[in-house]
Order: structure tokens, then sequence, then C-alpha cells
């Protein structure tokens, strides 16, 4: 199928995108069209207005300072897998981005549209959220500051106003003391995760994010409290505590404790298989 009629903008900078949504009725903002595309050509979208903000530059800026970097919204998953933005985190953005649909999708979809988009399968609202990474968002009443865990509400709803703009986001250094793991299951490569696991191993205790289970990102916080003894926990532990966490349980649950476990082994350099 093909997209209903609409009018087209391609803004050149960030104030005139931010007037467009400001002045447009019923626009939508496209970054990779990576997602709206295919749901305004099945017809569940139909904006009067799409404004492209592929042609703003400052979108696709990156900045390091000592504490974290800040990425433009239209960064792609393609640039994060081929380190061509720096990685603050020691690789777990790469190795994220490289899970992401297929290398077309990459080359193409960004990081600000899939937390806007906030599909909770999808690898950035999870890793992102474990990261406590902060997006920043501009609109004609100014600028906010939006944890992605406050960002992101629920299956393709979030706290952004309908002409609020992201325009970067900002993910926290790790220390080298930091250890990750990430395990995506999946039922072949390309496709949305059955489960996405994220392990945070910290001196001071470890951090498990899960995604593709509930409608956002969900922390296991009983799953934590099976790793306090060291070593990693048992499968039929792990899959009651992720049931205790996000009331999945059955095979699926069982999935999900797959995934936790892999993700666990991995922060210890441990192969997932
Ligand atoms: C076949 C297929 C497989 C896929 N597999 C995966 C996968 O395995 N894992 C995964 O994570 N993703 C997957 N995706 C989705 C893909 O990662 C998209 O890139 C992602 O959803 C974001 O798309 P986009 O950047 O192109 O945003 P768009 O499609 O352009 O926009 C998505 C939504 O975000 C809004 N938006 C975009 N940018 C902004 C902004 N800066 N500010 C405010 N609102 C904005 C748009 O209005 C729209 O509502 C897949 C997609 C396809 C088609």
């Amino acid at each position: 199928m093909k997209p209903a009629d609409f009018c087209y903008h391609r803004p050149r900078e960030v104030d005139e995108a931010v007037q467009l949504l400001h002045e447009l009725d019923d626009a939508k903002v496209m970054a990779g069209g990576q997602s709206l595309l295919p749901i305004m050509n099945m017809r569940l979208a139909e904006p009067a207005h799409v404004v492209d903000i592929t042609a703003v530059a400052a979108l696709r800026a990156c900045d390091t300072d000592s504490s974290c970097a800040r990425y433009g919204a239209t960064t792609t998953h393609m640039m994060f897998e081929d380190e061509l933005v720096p990685d603050v985190t020691d690789g777990l953005l790469g190795r994220a981005a490289a899970g992401i649909g297929y290398r077309a999708i990459r080359t193409r979809g960004t990081v600000g549209g899939s937390l806007a988009h906030s599909d909770s399968s999808a690898e950035w609202p999870t890793v992102l959220s474990a990261l406590d990474a902060v997006v920043h968002v501009v609109s004609v009443r100014g600028a906010r500051r939006i944890p992605v865990r406050e960002l992101l509400l629920g299956f393709f709803s979030t706290a952004l106003e309908p002409d609020e703009l992201i325009v970067a986001v900002d993910v926290p250094r790790l220390g080298p003391d930091t250890r990750c793991g990430l395990y995506k299951l999946a039922r072949k490569p390309g496709e949305f995760a059955e489960s996405l696991a994220v392990a945070l191993a910290r001196p001071a205790g470890t951090e498990l994010w899960l995604g593709a289970a509930r409608a956002t990102p969900t922390r296991l916080i009983h799953a934590e409290s099976l790793l306090t003894g060291g070593g990693l926990p048992e499968l039929p532990d792990l899959a009651d505590a992720v049931l205790a966490d996000t009331g999945v349980g059955g095979h699926p649950g069982q999935l999900h404790a797959v995934a936790v476990h892999r993700a666990l082994r991995a922060t210890e350099g441990t192969p997932d298989a």
C-alpha cells in the first residue's frame, strides 16, 4: 500500500523544524522513516504534514566530555555500529546497534526516532534506560531534559508533546570498573527481540534491565536480589524472579530468564551460546 497524501517539509535548522511543528496542524516528524513510513503505508497513520529532519546538520552532531557523550537525535544505528561516533560505554552501544534489524534499516534508522517510537522490543529504549540516558527536547516553548526512563510511557507512547522534537541524547560515560552484558533473543537475525536483557555489573552491584516483556523496559529488582551471593543464579530461580518483576511466566518467562542469564554471563566474559 501507499501512504495517503501529505505535504512534505525539509527544514535545515532546528528552529525551523520546531516552528513548523508548532504551526502545522497534524504534522509528524520523520527521521529515518524506518518505523513511520511502514505505518503510513499501512494507513495506520495519515498525517497531513511530514517534517523530514534529516537535513538538519545540528541533529547529527556528536560531542563528548568527561562525564557523557551527547549524540544528535538523527545519529543512525549504523554510525554506532561502525564506530563513526565515539562509544562511551565500552562497546555496548555498538553491539546494541549492530543487532537492530537489517543493515539497510540501520543506515537510515536513528536513535532519536527509536526512542520517540517507544517499542519496548527495540534495542535503544532498553539499553538507554539501563544506561540512564537523558534526551534533550525542544519546542517553541523552550527546551527540557527528560530521562529516558521517564520518556517512555508505554507501547508507542511517550512523554513528548506533539510539537516537541528530540534533539539529542546524553549517555553517561561508563567507568572502567563497569562490565556490560547484552543479550537479544529473536527468532532470526533482523527481527525485533522476543527478549532483550542488559546487565551492568559494577563493584557496588549488578543492575538488570529487560525489554520486550512489558510495555516499557523493566528493571529486574527481584532478579538482582539473586545476585548477592556471588555466582550465577539457576534458570528456574531467574524465571521465578522475572515473573515477580514483569508478571510474565510460562514459556515467554523462561525465554526472558535465558536472556538475562546470558547477559549476566557476558559480563563475566563468558561466551553467550
Ligand atoms: C523490518 C524492520 C525491522 C526492524 N527491526 C528492528 C530491531 O530489531 N530493533 C530495533 O530496535 N528496531 C528495529 N526496527 C525499527 C528501526 O530501528 C527504526 O529505525 C526505529 O524504529 C526508528 O526509526 P526512524 O529513526 O527511522 O524514525 P521514524 O520512522 O522516522 O520515526 C519514528 C517515530 O518517531 C518520531 N520521531 C522520529 N524522530 C523524532 C525526533 N527527533 N523527535 C521527535 N519525534 C521523532 C516520528 O514522528 C515517528 O512517530 C525495524 C524496522 C523495520 C522496518
